[in-house]
């Protein structure tokens, strides 16, 4: 148990997730001194799932790549830092579902808007005041842990921001926008559209990751100049861990008769095993992914967290030249196409720029999302023009598989009977953003900080 001098505890991941637990444990959030703040990472610097890929001349966001305006632990985490925040372009526009090109938006305001009003009616008004409220609502959450509020499971923390939201998560998107009213048309194609692109699914997901999908979809988004892993690189070096090691994989969590824990760590680099510990507090901040052996750790003397399967989503960053799809030749390609079509080999076109907005590059960069690696006869039909040998290829897992697991919420964040090892990233299980990573850092924290305060004090 926790000695006089304070707490040893352990982070595992060094994703936003981690490092956000690892600056809310030294920022004092825990009340309680610490001994030590260790923190282990398989790969080889901070980000996780926030990475930038070199495309040529220019990096990229290869993973997590947008932040919303009213994402408040990212937006504070940039200030703090002091990086810069740099607005995402607005891009025209495109609908295609693998045949035609059925609307596009344009350069001016007005004749998108008749267009987008022509084609889905009073569901554009119906989509700002659905989204604005959801943001209202989810906002409700930096009170709650401003005040040190802890739940002890997703399904409570979002209950706490809003009653409604509990029957989100067991209804799908496609059943709560017909029950407020908005028209199949709409939700088929650009509800569908936005869903494909943020998260790889369809309206058949839940409706609370699929709101949050919607609601990310406005205005106000913005991303961090040479790229958000910076975010995680900063948190991790203001929280000053006694030690923090790279190439570290936790492979086993132990259980001590005494209730601590030790945990079997492999040095990927010496190919070494040891064992470390006994910590008083682990925070794992990694994904528990079932349709993957290597994210799994062995548990012993306390339960696992539940697996659950993560969607594949393949990032392919090509420099060249988009044909005119499903549009007469010539035509000139949108710089976001979204794809309505889930069995379409692609889920989204898009062209990006640079984590350095200003850097000028030689060739406009292109991030193709689709379920599998595709085919350089599938990537040839979708450019003009293409710099084969320039094409990069980021394989991720990158959120939870919503239409194919459980993902009611249930399942709780501690992990053992008397608090002293958490799961931050259960918080996936309801939404999955850089924000929600935040949100499940900081609820797992003030959730040991109150199960352990009483106890330290004695
Ligand atoms: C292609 C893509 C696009 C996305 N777009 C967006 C977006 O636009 N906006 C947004 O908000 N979110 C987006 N996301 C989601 C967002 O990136 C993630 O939700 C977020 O980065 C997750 O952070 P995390 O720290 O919780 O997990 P991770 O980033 O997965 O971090 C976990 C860390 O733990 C390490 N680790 C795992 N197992 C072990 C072990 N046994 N021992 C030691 N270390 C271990 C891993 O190496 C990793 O660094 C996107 C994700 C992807 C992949």
């Amino acid at each position: 148990m926790a000695s006089h001098k304070g707490l040893r505890v352990a982070v595992v991941g060094a994703g936003i997730g981690g490092s956000a637990t690892a600056h809310f444990v030294r920022s004092g959030d825990l009340g309680v001194d610490i001994a030590e703040l260790v923190v282990f990472e398989r790969g080889q610097r901070a980000g996780g799932r926030l990475d930038v890929v070199q495309v040529d001349d220019a990096g990229y966001e290869a993973g997590g790549s947008i932040i919303h305006g009213k994402n408040a632990y990212m937006v504070e985490f940039a200030k703090m830092l002091r990086l810069t925040r740099q607005s995402t372009p607005d891009n025209e526009l495109g609908l295609f579902d693998g045949q035609q090109m059925f609307l596009k938006t344009s350069p001016w305001t007005l004749v998108t808007f008749a267009r987008m009003l022509w084609r889905y009616g009073l569901d554009i008004f119906r989509l700002n005041k659905y989204t604005g409220a959801l943001l209202e609502k989810f906002a409700k959450i930096y009170e709650l842990q401003n005040n040190g509020k802890g739940f002890a499971t997703p399904r409570e923390l979002v209950a706490a921001m809003d009653a409604d939201f509990p029957a989100l998560l067991s209804r799908t998107l496609r059943e709560n926008l017909k029950q407020e009213g908005f028209s199949e048309r709409f939700i088929e194609e650009l509800a569908m559209g936005i869903v494909h692109v943020n998260y790889g699914q369809t309206p058949a997901m839940p409706a609370f990751v699929g709101s949050v999908a919607l609601a990310g979809s406005g205005a106000e988004l913005w991303s961090v100049k040479g790229g958000n892993r910076l975010v995680a690189e900063g948190l991790l070096e203001a929280a000053r861990p006694d030690r923090l090691l790279f190439g570290h994989s936790v492979d086993a969590v132990r259980r001590t008769a005494a209730g601590q824990y030790e945990l079997e760590v492999r040095n990927l680099d010496a190919s070494q095993d040891g064992v470390e510990g006994p910590f008083d507090l682990v925070f794992l901040a990694c994904p528990a992914i079932s349709n993957s052996r290597e994210a799994q750790i062995l548990f012993q003397g306390v339960p696992a967290p539940v697996l659950k399967p993560y969607q594949r989503t393949v990032a392919t960053f090509v420099p060249g030249k988009m044909a005119p799809l499903g549009e007469p030749e010539g035509a000139d390609a949108p710089g976001m196409v979204l794809v309505t079509s889930p069995s379409y080999f692609v889920n989204s076109i898009g062209s990006y720029g640079p984590v350095e907005a200003e850097k000028k590059v030689s060739e406009q960069v292109h991030k193709v999302f689709s379920k599998a690696i595709l085919s350089s006869e599938g990537l040839e039909s979708l450019f003009s023009e293409l710099a084969s040998d320039k094409v990069k290829i980021c394989d991720w897992l990158a959120y939870p598989a919503y239409e194919e697991g459980e993902f009611n919420g249930t399942d709780g964040f501690s992990l053992d009977p008397d608090g002293h090892l958490y799961h931050v990233n259960r918080i996936e299980d309801v939404a999955s953003a850089m924000e929600m990573s935040c949100i499940g850092a900081k609820n797992c924290v003030l959730l040991a900080s109150s199960r352990l305060l009483p106890r330290a004090k004695l």
